[in-house]
């Protein structure tokens, strides 16, 4: 059983490869912004919450993002494998997705970390928000999500790399060779 946490930043790229080794490895796809952006869609009341931290670039509270990601897992397992996209996003979601999985008998695999300079990925994000009609995607919101990023969430770099599974990979360039470093990160655990 493969379990695998892609990282980096917003528009790195997590979504895009995480399609393509999905199909690759038969594995269940868990994107916690696509779960939160489908409660706000069906107008829940965590749909509500979610969305105004979601609106200013801020994270939901760890204690409710680890309850939806357990309740999201455990929808979809036991099965071949997951690729946790854009969770974990704090020091305390990894604790909590290593407790939570070896509660279930599995662990991480490997954590592949896509690394994008800002200055392209705000480019990127200004042009996905022209398309995607998130309304997250605009500048001001863009300039505060990677202040979060950068603040909250690359610290787990060194998490992952202390617990010995951390692959960093350039993720510019053309998508296929990204691709490809990715799997060859997979095929050597
Ligand atoms: P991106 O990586 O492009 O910012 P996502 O779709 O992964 O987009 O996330 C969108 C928003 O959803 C985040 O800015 C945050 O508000 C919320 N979110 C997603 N995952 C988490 C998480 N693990 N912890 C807290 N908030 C999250």
């Amino acid at each position: 059983m493969k379990n695998i946490v892609i990282f980096g930043a917003p528009g790195s790229g997590k979504g895009t490869q995480s399609d393509l080794l999905v199909k690759k490895y038969g594995l269940r796809h868990i994107s916690t912004g696509d779960v939160l952006r489908a409660e706000i869609k069906n107008g829940t009341q965590l749909g509500q919450t979610a969305k105004a931290y979601i609106d200013k670039g801020q994270l939901i509270p760890d204690a409710l993002m680890i309850d939806i990601l357990a309740a999201t897992y455990d929808a979809l397992c036991p099965c071949e494998g997951v690729i946790f996209d854009g969770f974990p996003r704090t020091i305390p979601q990894a604790e909590a997705l290593k407790q939570m999985l070896a509660e279930r008998g599995t662990e991480v695999s490997v954590m592949l970390e896509l690394q994008v300079p800002d200055d392209m990925l705000i480019t990127r994000l200004v042009e996905r928000g022209k398309v995607s009609g998130r309304a997250d995607d605009n500048e001001e919101t863009i300039k505060a999500r990677l202040q979060v990023y950068h603040n909250q969430t690359s610290p787990l770099a060194q998490w992952y790399e202390q617990e010995g599974k951390r692959v960093a990979v350039k993720g510019y360039g053309d998508i296929a060779d990204i691709n490809a470093e990715l799997c060859k990160a997979i095929d050597n655990v």
